[in-house]
């Protein structure tokens, strides 16, 4: 089968992924399941991976170079191991991005993203920058009528981690408070449906991108600001002193440092993106109240009641699609944000 496997890490991102004809996957176990891919997602952990930020932690597994990536898969069932029962080939699924154990105790908490036994294929092992991609039972969630793996396929992975992170921001907006979704790319703009959702707040969307803001604005944000030298003076100025919750999706190039102090005295800071480093004074935490913490992936149910937002046609996924040939080029477009939404794969 053909498939865009990396070679090797590069800080300077110059690699390229190299299309090659590989062996497909094979069924080793009784609950592997074989997807016929339809569509994947581009993602920054792509960029992340392909710059080396992942290197260290991964090379305590050896050098698994070279490997297939792609993590944001949804496709049409292949085969089935001899256990698999809730699904069947032929059946249109998206794919959770962790293949989970389902026996240690944080995944029977539900939250699989903590599973101890957890594999991401994509990162380390072969995931769904090809035809044909190797997971398990437990991660599949068939898709409704009418929803086709290529309108999906993001929200695998950068749809509910926005999802999550909007669903932890809801809880602390009452009406009339202020949300502010700094960087509006994959994620952003599927958080903003979702608080648009499931939230009475309001909603300040910050991105540098004119066809970001656009976007932004046809997606009903109540603000659009074009995240210039004056952003945190703007957003306290809008809110009156500040917002109850700032969500970073970008979390580097300073942008980290910016997110914080828009944050109102007692609000949250929900970190997304990474990349860089937030520092702020301890003083600062401490007068203003503000806390500030992290939101990884979500959980498989996150991602079903995602799927059926999408299905109600509430939170979609705007997306350019490239073949798998063109990966290189959808890449440097992704670097340059030459696309609103998510750039999307299909082989
Ligand atoms: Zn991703
Ligand atoms: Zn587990």
């Amino acid at each position: 089968m053909k498939a865009a496997r990396l070679y090797e890490y590069d800080p300077a991102m110059n690699v390229q992924l190299q299309i090659e004809d590989v062996r497909p996957p094979t069924i080793n176990g009784p609950d592997d399941v074989i997807v016929k891919v339809g569509a994947a997602g581009l993602c920054r952990t792509d960029l992340h991976i392909i710059e080396g930020v992942w290197k260290d932690i991964m090379d305590e597994g050896g050098n698994l170079l070279p490997y297939i990536m792609g993590h944001e898969n949804a496709g049409w069932v292949e085969d089935v191991g001899s256990n698999v029962k809730s699904v069947k080939p032929g059946d249109a699924v998206i794919c959770h991005p962790h293949r989970t154990c389902g026996i240690c105790l944080n995944c029977r908490y539900g939250e699989d993203m903590h599973c101890e036994n957890s594999l991401f294929p994509g990162l380390g092992l072969d995931g769904g920058f090809a035809e044909y991609f190797l997971t398990s039972e437990r991660s599949l969630i068939k898709l409704n009528p009418n929803v086709t793996p290529l309108d999906v396929a993001p929200m695998a992975d950068a749809g509910i981690t926005a999802y999550r992170a909007a669903k932890k921001a809801a809880k602390l907006l009452r009406p009339g408070a202020y949300c502010v979704i700094v960087g509006v790319g994959g994620l952003g703009h599927i958080a903003l449906q979702c608080l648009r959702e499931i939230s009475g707040c309001r909603i300040i969307a910050v991105d540098r991108e004119p066809a970001a803001q656009v976007l932004c604005k046809e997606l009903g944000a109540d603000f659009v600001l074009d995240g210039g030298p004056n952003v945190i003076e703007e957003v306290r100025e809008i809110t009156g002193g500040g917002a109850q919750v700032v969500i970073d999706f970008v979390g580097e190039l300073g942008v980290e440092n910016i997110c914080w102090q828009m944050v109102r005295q007692g609000g949250q800071m929900f970190v997304v993106g990474y990349g860089g480093k937030v520092e702020v004074p301890t003083v600062h935490l401490v007068i203003e109240e503000i806390n500030v913490g992290g939101s990884l992936v979500g959980n498989y149910t996150e991602l079903v009641e995602l799927m059926e937002l999408n299905a109600d046609g509430k939170v979609k996924m705007h997306y350019t699609q490239y073949s798998l040939d063109d990966i290189n080029t959808a890449l440097d477009d992704f670097k340059n944000r030459k696309f609103t939404g998510r750039g999307v794969i299909v082989p």
